[in-house]
């Protein structure tokens, strides 16, 4: 059983913290939460319905404060060690590390990076 975003209009959150999720790359199977880590499945963008509410509860102000308070951590946040690796977005060769233990063990860790210049996020299984 794993969280699943929450939406909000087209747009998707990050159902750990809140943070405004990228929609899918075309390569990628799920798409990556800058702040967290959390892997979303690219799967999560089909079923949007894209309608037009202007109906001002579609976006609770509570969560769009959320999000700009994220923004800002995001500039100083933890993002785990600066290393040298090859961002495969914009060829930047910074990139901060992380390593996480995925759901079971026997899964084996995986490495997130993040570009340091575009944001991007990716993961190398162990
Ligand atoms: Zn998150
Ligand atoms: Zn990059």
């Amino acid at each position: 059983m794993s969280a699943r975003a929450e939406k909000i209009g087209s747009l998707l959150f990050c159902p750990h913290c809140g943070t405004l999720l990228d929609f899918p790359k075309d390569s990628e199977p799920n798409v990556t939460c800058v702040e967290c880590s959390h892997q979303e499945p690219a799967s999560s963008y089909e079923d949007i319905e894209v309608t037009t509410r202007s109906h001002p509860d579609a976006f609770p102000s509570p969560l769009r404060q959320k999000r700009k308070t994220q923004t800002k951590a995001h500039e100083s946040g933890d993002k785990g060690a600066l290393v040298d690796e090859k961002c495969p977005t914009c060829g930047n060769l910074k990139a901060y590390f992380k390593e996480l233990q995925l759901r079971s063990a026997d899964e084996g860790a995986t490495i997130f990076y993040t570009c340091t210049a575009c944001q991007h996020g990716w993961r190398v299984n162990n």
